[in-house]
């Protein structure tokens, strides 16, 4: 490698549980020389960077950003620059709602090398951690990760979303990021397109990690729930029959429990 230019990893650090860190990203952030980290990323992952690393938290609260990302896309060049060993530690994965791409795109056009490590994304965590398959044989067939900020067409800032009639259907299970405070907005927009309001609902709080809570309601009642769960981050929105099987699980274990005792 090449010390007058250095590199830039945009590493995943999964959805909270350190355990699910990859062995790649695990030993990226141990040979950094600096580590620039979401909010997301959690404590105990951070205390994973060695202590002469350099750090930068460029983490963004609701709506207010600390740092701009063309803010910190020019800061990832700059450390690029000084001939940094950068991570770019995110919360799950950088390419799935993690503005990887953005980050990507600046740091080639200004030719610094920069590599790509995959993270457990949130969908994959929290289904795991709350026993809902995203797809289950005769129930689900296909499933969609889709931002909660539908109001707006990408780049089209006054247009409303018009995707809607696509996200139904048998079958098809969605995961909505940054939805929490667009819950009126899911629920109008999915019934009003002929979803019905009985269909099951996970809303599921800080998934993987020790303060996981798992609210389980259906779609007509969204808004109520999300409501109570105001202020809660970072919160994941499942929509779909395949929540029914979290019940379906946690029922069988206590039959099963029941019958041994
Ligand atoms: N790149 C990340 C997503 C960042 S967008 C990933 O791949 O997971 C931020 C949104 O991700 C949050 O608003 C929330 O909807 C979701 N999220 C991230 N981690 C989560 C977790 N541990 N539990 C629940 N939702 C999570």
């Amino acid at each position: 490698m090449n010390r007058t230019t250095g590199s830039v990893a945009l590493v995943g650090a999964g959805p909270g549980d350190m355990e699910l860190l990859t062995l790649k990203a695990l030993r990226l952030i141990q040979q950094a020389e600096v580590v620039v980290y979401d909010r997301l990323v959690g404590k105990e992952i951070l205390e994973l960077i060695p202590e002469h690393a350099e750090r930068h938290d460029v983490g963004k609260r609701c709506g207010e950003n600390y740092l701009t990302q063309e803010a910190i896309n020019a800061l990832l060049v700059q450390l690029g620059k000084q001939g940094k060993r950068v991570v770019r530690l995110k919360g799950g994965d950088p390419y799935v709602f993690g503005r990887g791409g953005e980050e990507a795109l600046c740091l080639r056009q200004h030719n610094i090398p920069f590599s790509v490590v995959p993270g457990i994304t949130a969908a994959l965590g929290c289904a795991a951690s709350c026993d809902i398959p995203l797809t289950h044989r005769g129930v689900a067939r296909s499933v969609t990760l889709i931002t909660g900020h539908l109001q707006a067409g990408p780049g089209k800032q006054s247009l409303p979303f018009m995707g809607w009639s696509q996200l139904l259907g048998e079958g098809h299970t969605l995961v909505f990021y940054m939805g929490l405070e667009q819950a009126a907005t899911i629920r109008q927009g999915l019934t009003g397109h002929g979803q019905l309001g009985s269909v099951p609902v996970a809303l599921i709080v800080a998934g993987t990690t020790a303060r996981q809570r798992v609210v389980t309601t259906t779609l007509g009642e969204l808004e109520r729930q999300a409501e109570r769960l105001k202020g809660e981050t970072p919160v994941l929105i499942m929509v779909g029959e395949v929540v029914r099987l979290r019940e379906q699980l946690a029922q069988l274990g206590q039959d099963l429990l029941a019958n041994v005792a």
